[in-house]
């Protein structure tokens, strides 16, 4: 057992105690007076008075008229013995006990020719109705303090009045007041009719709050004494209705202890506190339930109020947070439909994920768990909607609390509030996720049907893609000519052109081998395909045609999580009309080059390049032509016949193709003369090509044959710049050329005139 010192002068202590007796002692004896009168049993003149236990007279009675005055105090030891100090009067006197202890005396001062065994008689009488009377005292001050107590509702007030008032009457003695939380199960708050031993009573009893708690609420349910934990308190409990609501504890130094009649006016006394107690702590019950219906009510205006998920779940965690300040939340989601700040957890469904709520989710019912340890109460309420379970909200409290059945419901109501909420915001993205994908095929189809050019559609749908994304990066992948990586046929990125991926990069090899698309929702830096470094959110799918992969759409962004599985979708969707959009663009362009280019030898026709050199007159600084015709090409035919003159149109068309770059245009001019167009290239420039080829038909075909040609040139400083002019004057050349012997190239002379 703790030593308990406390510091109470005893000085001071004495006189509060003596105080306490002496108003007692001076109540009860004029309460008893107005039953008993000694002037009509005894005697008609003396005096009748009560002493303390020094024999000092507290209150006294004048019987009649008596001719000797009363002391102020008498000899203690003189009254045991009797002694008569006078000699027309005696003192009576008696002993009044309380619980065999001398508080105080009963006296008579009368004439001596009254009986003595007759003062006696009346004394012990009166002592009776003084005993009779303690309980009418303190009946007067549980009545005082209960009309106290009344005066306010506030549990401040309530509780200092009772330790003030108890601490008094008992005199020499303190008080305190605590009271129960019953739903944390400990004790709370607590009141003290002096700060010192409050202190005594947080050091010695609170020090093990929870233990001691349990260890209360089990001994009242026993005995109907007060406890003593320690030797110096005395604890009562304030019941209500079977309810302990708090404790009365009495600070008693010593062995003084408490008397019996003591313990029953607190007892008494605690009856009535118990009943106002619990009128103030239901009145701030109803407070708290008011003010949590208030506050359910602006959550749910908010929510309703919003379509941002985000928002809803803040106010919800944030709500709760207030409401019960000892509960954590966790947010447990099955979507990736929403992105919220919070943090989230996704369900896996795995073993390490908290039971309680896999639970809640799976029964779509708030779940509640007490256990030891870590989080002594888990509390897991599924977000519900009208059509599913969107998620689980969780909270735990790191001690034991109980939570009431309206609390549960509360937290219930406000999570269903967010499942509503999830359910509405989903709607509305699939809405407008739906319109957006409408708005792009069709945007997409319109495209589709103003420009057949594969290039432009490409260029389009890249651009369509990171604006209905709000991504960084489109680009459109053709597969390979040996079919192990793609070339980037579009890109908006212009650098990326003609670049080739997907060679070592095994999320783009698995697109390419087995159709398998791309959602990369966070990719580690330094992982993936080098030219697509910075980027961490991937979307692709593959352009499949006749079940084979033959390139695929990416979109990417830097910023992780970015593409929802909504946006996959979309772009799968597009992926389809992409194919058939690419296969009309490249069977468009099929058709177009087959207008432009000759049959037999696969070169370009006149109109062609009459139109290649018009725009290069009108962009280019300058160009050259050369201008072809086969010698005596009717004898070959007429030897060889006209298969055989086809081949070697073929043959000359090849060498040709194969002498000049891509920028330089050969065409099959007509019949038997072919032309080739250079721009950006000089006349003498164009003189080796020229010569090249002569030589190499010559030395190539079979039956050999040579061939002539005519070479104009243009520039931008030309007086008169035509087609026209270019052609005319490389006729003239190869006019010439036949005329001096064939096999020859004849530069048309460019005078312009
Ligand atoms: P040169 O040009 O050297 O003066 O004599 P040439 O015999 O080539 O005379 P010319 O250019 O006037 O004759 C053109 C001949 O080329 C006429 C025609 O029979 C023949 N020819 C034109 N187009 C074709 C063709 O597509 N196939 C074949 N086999 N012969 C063609
Ligand atoms: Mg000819
Ligand atoms: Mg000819």
């Amino acid at each position: 057992m703790k030593n308990i010192t406390t510091n109470f002068p005893n000085v001071q202590e004495e006189a509060m105690m003596k105080n306490q007796h002496h108003k007692k002692l001076a109540y009860v004896f004029r309460n008893s007076m107005n039953y008993f009168s000694p002037d009509s049993f005894i005697c008609k003149n003396g005096w009748f008075f009560i002493l303390d236990v020094t024999g000092k007279v507290l209150v006294h009675k004048k019987i009649g008229f008596p001719e000797y005055p009363l002391l102020n105090s008498y000899y203690v030891e003189d009254l045991h013995s009797q002694i008569q100090p006078g000699d027309h009067s005696r003192i009576v006197c008696v002993p009044i006990f309380q619980e065999k202890l001398v508080i105080g005396y009963l006296g008579l001062s009368v004439s001596v020719d009254v009986l003595y065994e007759q003062c006696i008689a009346f004394l012990e009488g009166f002592r009776y109705s003084l005993h009779m009377g303690w309980e009418s005292y303190y009946n007067e001050q549980v009545a005082s303090i209960v009309y106290e107590m009344n005066e306010s509702f506030e549990l401040d007030y309530v509780l200092s009045t009772v330790v003030n008032r108890i601490a008094e009457i008992l005199g020499g003695k303190e008080c305190i007041a605590a009271i129960f939380n019953r739903e944390q199960r400990k004790i709370e708050s607590q009141w003290s009719s002096d700060v010192l031993s409050l202190d005594v009573f947080k050091t010695n009893l609170l020090a093990e709050n929870d233990i001691l708690y349990e260890k209360l609420l089990k001994s009242f349910d026993k005995n109907k004494e007060p406890l003593q934990i320690i030797d110096q308190f005395f604890i009562f409990p304030i019941i209500h209705s079977g309810n302990t609501l708090g404790i009365i504890a009495i600070l008693s130094e010593g062995d003084k202890g408490l008397f019996e009649y003591e313990k029953q006016f607190i007892f008494k006394l605690l009856k009535e506190v118990a009943s106002a107690l619990n009128k103030v702590l239901t009145l701030l019950r109803i407070e708290r339930d008011h003010e949590k219906r208030d506050r359910l009510y602006q959550v749910t205006k908010k929510i309703h109020s919003s379509i941002d998920v985000n928002e809803v779940l803040h106010a919800i965690v944030e709500n709760v947070k207030y409401m019960y300040p000892e509960l954590q939340a966790e947010l447990w989601l099955s979507h990736d439909s929403c992105s919220t700040q919070l943090p989230v957890k996704q369900f896996t469904f795995q073993s390490d994920e908290s039971e309680v709520s896999v639970q809640a989710y799976m029964e779509a019912r708030t779940i509640v768990k007490k256990s030891l340890g870590e989080r002594a109460l888990t509390l897991a309420a599924p977000l519900r909607g009208k059509q599913g379970v969107y998620g689980v909200i969780e909270f735990h409290a790191p001690e034991p609390i109980t939570l009431q059945k309206r609390d549960i419901e509360y937290i219930s109501m406000l999570a269903d509030t967010a499942g509503t909420a999830f359910e509405s915001a989903q709607l509305y993205y699939q809405t407008r996720n739906m319109i957006r994908e409408l708005l792009l095929i069709n945007e997409i189809t319109q495209q589709l049907n103003k420009s057949l050019k594969l290039k432009d559609v490409l260029k389009f749908v890249t651009g369509k893609l990171i604006e209905t994304y709000g991504a960084e990066y489109c680009c459109i992948l053709r597969k390979s000519e040996e079919g192990d990586s793609f070339i980037i046929q579009a890109s908006t990125d212009e650098k990326h052109l003609g670049q080739i991926v997907g060679k070592r990069w095994n999320r783009l090899i698995n697109l390419n081998k087995k159709t398998e698309p791309i959602i990369i929702a966070d990719l580690p830096t330094g992982e993936g395909e080098p030219l697509f470094r910075g980027y961490q959110s991937f979307v692709g799918v593959p352009l499949v045609d006749g079940g084979k992969v033959e390139g695929a759409i990416l979109v990417m962004d830097s910023r992780t999580n970015f593409f929802t599985f909504d946006d996959y979708k979309l772009l799968e969707i597009l992926a389809q009309h992409m194919n058939l959009a690419m296969t009309n663009a490249s069977l468009h362009a099929e058709v177009e080059r087959l207008v432009v280019i000759d049959n037999l030898t696969g070169l370009y026709n006149r109109k062609y390049l009459y139109d290649y050199v018009t725009s290069s007159q009108a962009t280019d600084e300058y160009g050259s032509l050369i201008l072809i015709d086969i010698d005596f090409f009717k004898n070959v035919n007429d030897t060889y016949g006209h298969q055989v003159g086809d081949e070697i149109l073929v043959q000359v068309a090849d060498i040709l193709h194969d002498s000049i770059r891509s920028s330089d245009v050969a065409t099959r001019w007509g019949g038997e003369e072919l032309a080739i167009y250079l721009p950006r290239v000089k006349i003498d420039k164009a003189l080796d090509v020229a010569e090249r080829i002569r030589k190499r038909v010559m030395d190539r075909t079979k039956p050999q044959i040579t061939i002539s040609s005519g070479l104009s040139f243009w520039n931008r400083n030309d007086r008169y710049i035509s087609v026209e002019n270019l052609f005319q004057c490389a006729d003239a050349a190869l006019y010439q050329a036949k005329s001096v012997g064939r096999n020859k190239i004849i530069v048309a002379s460019m005078d312009n005139d």
